[in-house]
């Protein structure tokens, strides 16, 4: 027997989380959390496993909509067992402390939720320090055998990484139930980035395909290649750094900070970028640093370059933000979606203001956020921020530098593995519909799910 319980990103990009049941063995891939709510709704559905076996918990990457929530389940179930690669408990160490900072810091934001319902506790970073020291890790490409406690099959379960080419240290999970075969792709992309060199799949053809989607509603025309893409933001970059504006380009501090930092790092020393400061902060320099740590042990590319070589400024010791008016520089600042709150939506409010500035933004953007609101207006329109209507005077440019791979990448997966069952997760509606339409016109007769929370899905009898 095998089932299928998303417990939450399942139609959306946030808080993934999957059970699985195979003969009794309880299986959770990803702990996610959505970025956007707060307190409980943040969560995914735990509650609807209270009554099932759960006995481990796989994490395909760092990302908080695939990891923030892993303190909350282990406080429900103690006793499940934690595997991940090396690199995702090394990031997971920086990221989860720093959540943890920021759930004590808001607390207006979480009484919220606590309100709402009294079961939501936050963690401690005591907590956190014991969560982290009992994650087992596991190499790419090296099978580790599982069994839950109430398991009634006769074999074991096993189950194996496969570098996902999106950040440092993520993976596709490939489980492997006798002669069922279950691939479960995270965030995955096919393509190289800067640093990233592109996914891996398994050799052999599998039975059941769990997707993700992201991209499934962009037009891959307007995702170009990164090689074009740079070019492009070297000349916009020169045209404001030339007249003496700044740049911000607002980022996720895991993956994005450190692939646009080695691409403006390449297009200075090819000299198609006019040389400047560069202001870099928090997170995403304790990250870069685990980057240049496993520079020699994973794929990617450039394995030479090292982030410790590009000379960068601190973000957090600028006091005056006239600063960037009296000398130009490109600043990475989090959060990538310019979430309330943190620091690059507190830059973008100083920005709007400046004439002769630019915002690049150069990652995707959740409908519910600042982010998205800037990136469809243009110089000269007006923007709600701070209770009453402001105009945008600075220059807002998108570029796509995407991590995820492209729609037509997610269907060559399906074509490469031959799944006799595809679930479709982590995308908006509309992205999971283009998806599944190109799966079906392939004429393969595969069976076609669209994951729903809290739906339950029999993959195998
Ligand atoms: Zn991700
Ligand atoms: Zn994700």
């Amino acid at each position: 027997m095998i089932q299928l319980l998303p417990l939450g990103g399942a139609d959306e990009v946030g808080a993934s989380c999957f059970y699985l049941n195979i003969d009794g063995t309880g299986i959770i891939l990803d702990s996610g959390i959505h970025p956007q709510k707060k307190g409980l709704d943040s969560l995914p559905s735990f509650e609807f496993i209270e009554e099932l076996p759960v006995d481990f918990v796989f994490i395909s990457h760092a990302h908080q909509d695939h990891i923030g929530s892993l303190p909350f389940l282990i406080k429900k179930f103690p006793h499940l067992i934690i595997y991940t690669t090396i690199q995702t408990k090394e990031i997971a160490e920086l990221t989860l402390h720093n959540a943890a900072n920021i759930l004590s810091e808001s607390t207006t934001l979480w009484n919220e939720g606590i309100n709402k319902n009294s079961n939501f506790i936050p963690y401690s970073h005591e907590e956190i320090d014991l969560l982290i020291s009992s994650i087992r890790t596991v190499e790419y490409n090296e099978p580790v055998d599982i069994e839950g406690i109430r398991h009634s099959g006769s074999s074991k379960i096993k189950v194996e990484f496969y570098d996902a080419g999106h950040i440092l240290g993520s993976a596709g999970i490939l489980i492997t139930y006798g002669n069922v075969k279950i691939f479960y792709t995270g965030d995955i992309n096919l393509s190289k980035q800067k640093i990233m060199d592109g996914a891996d799949l398994p050799e052999d053809n599998i039975n059941i395909l769990l997707t993700e989607t992201t991209y499934g509603d962009t037009d891959s025309k307007m995702l170009s290649n990164w090689q074009n893409e740079q070019k492009r933001f070297a000349k916009e970059a020169n045209k404001i750094l030339n007249k003496g504006g700044s740049i911000l380009i607002p980022v996720f501090a895991l993956g994005k900070t450190q692939e646009i930092l080695a691409a403006i790092h390449s297009l200075v020393a090819k000299g198609s970028l006019t040389d400047t400061i560069i202001y870099t902060g928090g997170l995403g320099n304790q990250i870069s640093r685990v980057y240049d740590k496993n520079k020699y042990i994973v794929k990617r590319q450039n394995k030479n370059f090292e982030f410790s070589e590009i000379e960068q400024t601190d973000l957090y010791s600028v006091n005056e933000l006239n600063l960037f008016n009296k000398k130009s520089g490109i600043v990475l600042a989090s959060s990538g979606m310019m979430i309330k709150g943190t620091k690059s939506f507190e830059l973008m409010k100083y920005w709007i203001k400046q004439q002769d500035f630019a915002i690049f933004i150069v990652g995707y953007m959740d409908p519910e956020t600042p982010g998205y609101r800037i990136l469809n207006l243009n110089k000269g329109d007006k923007i709600f921020l701070n209770d009453k209507d402001e105009i945008i005077r600075c220059e807002v440019k998108r570029f796509y530098f995407p991590s995820h791979s492209k729609r037509e990448e997610i269907v060559d997966i399906v074509k490469k593995l031959k799944p006799e069952k595809v679930v479709l997760i982590h995308g908006e509606e509309k992205a999971k519909n283009w998806v599944g339409q190109q799966i079906l016109s392939l004429g393969n007769n595969t069976k076609l799910y669209s994951a729903q929370k809290g739906k339950l899905i029999r993959l195998q009898t």
